[in-house]
């Protein structure tokens, strides 16, 4: 008898699983729309040009591999945070943002979970998206925090259920803690407009809750990284306090290098100063001090004007690869003689296309034509190319007819 022997065998990663069937599918026109990394033209993984600059341009100063300090590298922070904000931020030159590097995203949420855990005065319930990223609830129930949700999309349209989702918030119980995707919302691709947006600031303001923004794609939604911040700053305008999670696995394709960074934004400098005391503390428990390397790439790209700008067009190229692979999709459809409304593929933003096909029509598109996606009918549309595109509308529509 084992120590483990009680320990049973958990259930595959969702996504993963995907890929997995993907390998070892044979048919040479097969398609793994499932996985959520961009690739380019040609499905290939993409390395910024700008990246392998900064890279080049780091190695060639033989820097030390010591540890980065518990919050990580103060410069690549500073950079991180006027990204979001915008160079002339008065929350920043006010002092009164607490930010950190994190292991990306996740760990942007991770940590700002265990802060909230601690120390969040009111309803330690984080209300999320119905839907949301996969990872979310785990990551919020492992910190111990519990779980709620709003309504969000509305499956009729493939859109955004602004009436729902004002309902619903309007309930929630006050001093609550609210997760909203900063842009290009994961699966779904749908986003309120700035209109709504504005309203769903003075709804969560008239229920006092507290936003937690979760913004893992600025500059891969529209390929402008003001217009995709502009629901933070909405926020932060209309006198909101709150947290924020960034990622730069998407903007800077610099996913294995795990460079993010979180944020408590305050009311005081003083205030700030003993957030961050405290969230190092919660830091230095769970991993000590964040990796050097993919800081150190953003705060070269971010610090060097000729190289920032190279960055600016990348991130832009990529988000239209995207919305021009969206418009062929839909063209396609249409020429494959396809009835239904498609509106939404081009409606929504972002890596994922929230199709609106259903779990028998995703089994035929894998089991009959190879293509690969998971069971909600989500497709990353960074798996599609010029070159797959006419394969791949041809399947939906054999599927959707
Ligand atoms: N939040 C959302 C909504 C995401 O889609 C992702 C990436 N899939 C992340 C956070 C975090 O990703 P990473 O840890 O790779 O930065």
């Amino acid at each position: 008898n084992s120590w483990w022997s009680q320990v049973e065998m958990g259930p595959p990663d969702a996504i993963l699983g995907v890929t997995e069937a993907f390998k070892r599918d044979t048919n040479p026109k097969k398609i793994n729309l499932g996985v959520g990394a961009y690739r380019d033209d040609n499905g290939k993984p993409y390395l910024l040009p700008s990246v392998l600059k900064a890279d080049e341009k780091l190695r060639a100063q033989k820097l030390d591999k010591e540890y980065a300090p518990i919050a990580g590298n103060p410069e690549f922070c500073k950079l991180a945070i006027s990204l979001a904000l915008g160079d002339n931020s008065e929350v920043i030159s006010n002092g009164l943002n607490a930010t950190v590097q994190s292991i990306s995203g996740t760990g942007a949420l991770r940590v700002g979970a265990a802060f909230l855990n601690n120390f969040f005065p009111g309803n330690k319930t984080v209300y999320l998206p119905k839907p949301t990223w996969g990872n979310h609830t785990p990551i919020f129930k492992h910190s111990g925090l519990n779980v709620g949700a709003y309504t969000f999309y509305e499956p009729q349209s493939c859109g955004f259920d602004f009436q729902g989702a004002l309902n619903d918030i309007s309930k929630i119980p006050e001093k609550s803690i609210i997760l909203l995707h900063a842009c290009a919302h994961n699966p779904t691709g749908v986003d309120p407009s700035p209109e709504q947006w504005k309203e769903l600031s003075q709804v969560v303001k008239k229920r006092n809750l507290f936003p937690f923004f979760d913004m893992a794609y600025q500059g891969f939604a529209s390929g402008d990284i003001d217009r995709d911040a502009q629901a933070v700053r909405l926020f932060l305008k209309d006198g909101h306090k709150m947290v924020l999670a960034q990622s730069f696995a998407k903007n800077m394709g610099l996913y294995g290098e795990r460079a993010g960074a979180f944020s408590v934004i305050g009311d005081s400098k003083d205030e700030a100063d003993r957030v961050m005391s405290q969230v190092k503390i919660l830091i230095r428990a769970m991993y000590s001090n964040p990796p050097i390397n993919g800081a150190r790439i953003v705060a070269t790209i971010l610090s060097d004007p000729s190289l920032r700008a190279d960055w600016l067009k990348e991130v832009k190229g990529m988000a239209d690869r995207i919305i021009g692979v969206r418009t062929q999709l839909r063209e396609n459809l249409k020429k494959e003689g396809s009835s239904k409304n498609w509106q939404h593929i081009t409606d929504q933003i972002g890596m994922f296309c929230y199709t609106g096909m259903t779990p028998p029509q995703v089994e035929k598109l894998i089991k009959e034509h190879s293509v690969y996606l998971t069971k909600d009918g989500r497709i990353s549309m960074a798996g599609v190319t010029s070159k797959n595109v006419e394969y791949l509308a041809r399947a939906m529509h054999q599927v959707t007819k």
